[in-house]
């Protein structure tokens, strides 16, 4: 499955259609949109500085928010832009549409290592559809491709799978960009054929997240340990209480089959055995949805059984000591999803037990770990830890799905080597 990448093709005086994930969080401030967390400009810098290098013309396509199909100002780029010409210390143009001719007009001007940012491709409800005629107007300049957007890799739009196929029938290359190169290692290659003990980690809210990931990891892990709310919906299987604990309780079966699995395959298959218990007691307030909001209240370990009226949200401390035991002697571990409730810190302790657990295996143990992106990319940047492991996915839905062992069409639509 080896792609084709920027450092395989020349690009010299070539116009050059780059897809980057700028999905970044924005937030009003005195009436402008501010950018709260550059992180995904940032991390496409190497990629532009190797095209810039090799004298691309480069044509920025992103998305923002969820516009549907609207020019709603909020979500325009044009705030990306003078955040990504500050990063990379010279200008990029910014055109406030991504089709037409005020585009054709700025890709005209463009010289070798210039950068141009299109507007927001969300603005037209084509390119989610993945409409052949709005991709051919989006790949009209494209002599070459470049995905660098693993986290919209996932979705068969216009701009991750329409343009990509336009240009390849043209004879163009479509190739991934350097950050999609490394996903397609760490998530891919290096989980194909792991070091050993390879150690999976799993948690977050839901077993129906999750199922065919630890479906797809029974076959190549050694030891899978869970957390989070998933785990409820095992000990529900096993005939356990739950008590008031976020549970999907249609979802017994396939926590039962994968127990199953996992014994006829002799993978170590870890459940916690003790959990951190508070009482849900409903307030006046409400949440935005306009759902009553829970105070959580007296906060404990609780062994064994959860009882009727307190909620799980967190691994105990036992149960901690074990997962961090069996990662200590890891020499590959994934993890996805947090342990508990992390955003609230009296049940972090779990999350970030197991955070710690993780990057001293990479340091005293040489273990290669991978973040698989999501919840988890966050606990561990909260925890300060972020760049003390292997690699941390960018993608949430998308790092699943490829964990999963489906097919991304971003991916697919790339280039062999
Ligand atoms: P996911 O996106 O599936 O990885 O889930 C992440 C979310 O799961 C986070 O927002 C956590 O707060 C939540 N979560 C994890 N454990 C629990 C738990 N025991 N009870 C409620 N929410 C949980």
């Amino acid at each position: 499955m080896a792609k084709l990448t920027v450092k395989d093709i020349s690009f010299q005086g070539l116009r050059t259609f780059v897809r980057v994930d700028y999905n970044v969080p924005m937030e009003e401030k005195d009436g402008q949109m501010v950018i709260n967390d550059q992180t995904r400009i940032q991390e496409t810098l190497p990629t532009l500085r190797l095209l810039i290098e090799k004298g691309a013309k480069i044509i920025l396509a992103a998305h923002l928010g969820r516009p549907k199909g609207q020019r709603d100002p909020s979500m325009s780029l044009r705030p990306v832009a003078a955040k990504l010409s500050e990063l990379l210390g010279k200008p990029v143009a910014f055109v406030d549409d991504c089709i037409g001719a005020a585009v054709e007009a700025a890709v005209a001007g463009l010289n070798a290592g210039d950068i141009l940012l299109l507007e927001n491709v969300r603005y037209y409800n084509e390119e989610e559809a993945n409409d052949p005629a709005f991709a051919e107007k989006l790949a009209k300049f494209a002599d070459v491709y470049v995905n660098d957007a693993f986290g919209a890799a996932h979705r068969a739009h216009a701009s991750t799978d329409g343009v990509p196929h336009i240009v390849a029938k043209r004879g163009g290359k479509a190739v991934a960009g350097l950050l999609m190169e490394r996903e397609l290692k760490f998530l891919g290659d290096e989980l194909d054929n792991p070091a050993r003990p390879f150690v999976v980690i799993l948690g977050g809210a839901k077993v129906s997240d999750k199922i065919k990931v630890i479906d797809t990891l029974l076959n190549k892990a050694d030891t899978i340990l869970i957390g989070g709310a998933m785990a409820y919906t095992f000990r529900l299987a096993a005939g356990g209480k739950v008590g008031k604990s976020l549970v999907e309780p249609d979802k017994t079966d396939v926590a039962t089959s994968a127990v199953n699995k996992a014994k006829a395959k002799g993978v170590q298959f870890l459940l916690p055995s003790d959990n951190i218990t508070a009482t849900p007691v409903k307030t006046e307030k409400l949440n935005k949805k306009g759902k009553p909001i829970f105070d959580l209240q007296n906060p404990r370990v609780n062994t064994g059984d959860i009882p009727d009226a307190e909620e799980g949200l967190d691994i105990g401390p036992v149960t901690s000591k074990a997962f961090c035991e069996v990662i200590a002697g890891a020499k590959t571990v994934l993890w996805n999803g947090p342990m508990g409730m992390f955003e609230d810190k009296r049940f972090a302790d779990g999350t970030n037990a197991v955070a710690k657990a993780v990057v001293e295996a990479t340091q005293k143990n040489g273990a290669k770990t991978i973040i698989g992106g999501g919840d988890s990319v966050k606990a561990i940047n909260k925890a300060g830890l972020g760049d003390k492991v292997t690699f941390m996915s960018t993608g949430g839905g998308a790092s699943l799905e490829f964990l999963e062992g489906s097919p991304l069409p971003g991916v697919v639509a790339l280039s062999e080597k």
